[in-house]
C-alpha cells in the first residue's frame, strides 16, 4: 500500500496553457520532488490533501489563504517536452485563490488513486471528466478515515 504520499517544492512555471481555460490551473512541482511517486508507477489521477506556504528569510509567513489544508486532484503523467522520458505532477488545490501562487512552497498528501489517463475527443469531455475526479476526490476526503491526515505532522508548519 503506497499511500500516504508526500511531496514537496516550490511551484514551478509551465507552459500556462490550459489550465486556466479549461477552469482547472494546475500547480506544478518540481522535477526532483516527484521521487516518492515513481513507487506508484501508474500514471494517472489522484487525490489527496494540498497546501501552500510561503517563506521569507527562511521563516514561513502566513497570509490567509496560505498554509490551510485543502482538497487536491492531483496528474501524474509523462511529460512530452522531456520526449516522455520525465514524469510530472500537477496539483489542481480546490479552492479559489485570489492570486497565483508561482515560487510558493507547496506540500501535498497523495492518498488514492481515481482513475488512468484517458484519451479525448473533445475538450467538453475533458472539462466533465476533471469534474468528476472533483467529486470523487471530495467524496473520498469526506471519510472519517482521512480526517487525521489533515492534521499530519508533515503539513505542520509551526515546527
Ligand atoms: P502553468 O502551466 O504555469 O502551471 P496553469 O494554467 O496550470 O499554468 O496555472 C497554474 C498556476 O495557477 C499555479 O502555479 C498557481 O500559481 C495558480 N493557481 C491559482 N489557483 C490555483 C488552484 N486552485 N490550483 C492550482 N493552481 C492555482
Ligand atoms: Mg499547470
Amino acid at each position: 500500500k503506497p499511500f500516504p504520499i508526500h511531496l514537496s517544492g516550490v511551484v514551478q512555471r509551465g507552459f500556462g496553457r490550459g489550465g486556466k481555460d479549461l477552469g482547472c490551473p494546475t500547480a506544478n512541482l518540481p522535477d526532483e520532488s516527484i521521487a516518492p511517486m515513481s513507487s506508484v508507477t501508474d500514471t494517472g489521477v489522484y487525490y489527496g490533501y494540498a497546501q501552500v506556504s510561503r517563506e521569507k528569510d527562511g521563516r514561513v509567513v502566513l497570509s490567509e489563504e496560505d498554509g490551510k489544508v485543502l482538497p487536491m486532484v492531483m496528474s501524474l503523467g509523462w511529460n512530452p517536452f522531456y520526449k516522455n522520458e520525465r514524469m510530472t505532477a500537477e496539483i489542481h488545490i480546490m479552492h479559489d485563490f485570489k492570486t497565483d501562487f508561482y515560487g510558493h512552497h507547496m506540500k501535498a498528501i497523495v492518498l488514492g488513486y481515481i482513475r488512468p489517463e484517458l484519451d479525448y475527443t473533445s475538450r467538453e469531455g475533458l472539462i466533465d471528466d476533471i469534474e468528476t475526479d472533483k467529486r470523487v476526490a471530495l467524496n473520498s476526503l469526506a471519510r472519517r478515515a482521512y480526517e487525521d491526515y489533515q492534521k499530519d505532522s508533515f503539513l505542520d508548519l509551526t515546527t
